[in-house]
């Protein structure tokens, strides 16, 4: 089925962001942290992304959010290119796009109440009178699942739980249309984690959200994504509904990190498949495919050629030379 662009939210194409560094041995003078990425988030879906630390999630998000430049390539927020935005338009167009931190401690000002931090945003962007950005304040509260009362108190005096419920106040208080989460419940115990899961699965009904999940954690992408995009080291490897990508992971790496989820079903659980090795330097990344040096798979041409990402179906797609044979 074609996607219309009136249902994409987000378009990203040829993304690329690269950091100058002194030439090493393989003759490398740039670290690739993000290559070449292209993908879309319709409205109202949340796209899980998932890959181990140091695969460019979490840069792939800040370059999104502009919170870094990109070295190439375009973003596209309902078909407006962000890349090409400056002063006024650009925050105009940022209200519309808010992000979800993992440490929810170190992203509140410690010396502002929660009524000061969520106050800002209004002022910054002129929003309502006085009267109204309190009300605005009060509903979100209220709809984030904490007491109005609340409001005159500091960062400190709250559990992990309540401050990532602050964070999640924050982002909304400017009606976003997406909502960017990086890692927003690895720092909280597992049933906060579950609490948390839940208000976002309900605050995207209620404000008609769009999430880019960002996780290691694929039991958490489970249970919270309809899609699902691995990353490994800077490149897109694997992207795929939820239910396909944990029922026929087509990437060897999908398949690894599948299998050490355990699951809750009737079926023999599948035996897991442990990567040897650690991570690769992205300072100097194996040449051809990035994932050869821990591949069970690997042949003579996975060392020299990149595979390309390839399409299987309109929603289906993954990069590896196994699949391209077919
Ligand atoms: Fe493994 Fe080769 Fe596929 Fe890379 S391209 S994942 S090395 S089989």
């Amino acid at each position: 089925m074609k996607i219309e662009d009136h249902e994409v939210i987000l378009k990203v194409n040829d993304l690329k962001k690269y950091y100058p560094m002194k030439k090493n041995k393989a003759g490398s003078t740039v670290v690739k942290a993000v290559d070449n990425v292209n993908f879309h988030i319709k409205k109202g879906e949340t796209l899980g992304i998932v890959g181990e630390s140091g695969c460019g999630k979490s840069t792939l998000a800040k370059v999104i959010i502009q919170l870094l430049e990109a070295t190439e390539g375009d973003i596209l927020l309902e078909g407006i290119p962000l890349t090409d935005c400056k002063g006024t338009k650009l925050k105009e167009i940022r209200r519309s796009m808010q992000m979800i931190f993992q440490d929810p401690y170190a992203s509140l000002n410690p010396r502002w109440t929660v009524e000061r931090t969520l106050l800002e945003p209004l002022i910054v962007h002129k929003i309502g009178t006085k009267d109204e950005r309190k009300k605005i304040i009060k509903n979100i509260m209220r709809d984030v699942g904490l007491d109005e009362s609340y409001l005159s108190r500091y960062p400190h005096e709250f559990s992990g739980g309540q401050r990532q419920r602050i964070g999640i106040a924050r982002a909304l208080v400017l009606n976003p249309k997406l909502i960017i989460a990086d890692e927003p419940v690895s720092a909280l115990d597992i049933s906060v984690q579950a609490q948390i899961l839940n208000l976002l699965k309900d605050l995207q009904e209620e404000y008609d959200l769009t999430y880019m999940f960002i996780t290691h954690d694929l039991s958490v992408v489970q249970y919270i994504a309809d899609r699902i995009m691995v990353m490994y080291l800077g490149r897109i490897v694997e992207i795929g509904s939820t239910e396909t990508i944990f029922s026929k992971p087509l990437h060897p790496y999908t398949e690894a990190l599948i299998s050490a989820v355990p699951q809750v079903t009737e079926e023999k659980s599948k035996e897991r498949i442990i990567i040897k090795g650690d991570l690769p330097s992205p300072t100097s990344p194996p040449t051809g495919c990035h994932f050869h040096t821990r591949c069970p798979f690997v042949m003579d041409k996975c060392k020299i050629e990149r595979p390309e990402l390839h399409f299987t179906n309109e929603s289906r797609a993954v990069a590896c030379h196994l699949h391209s044979l077919q």
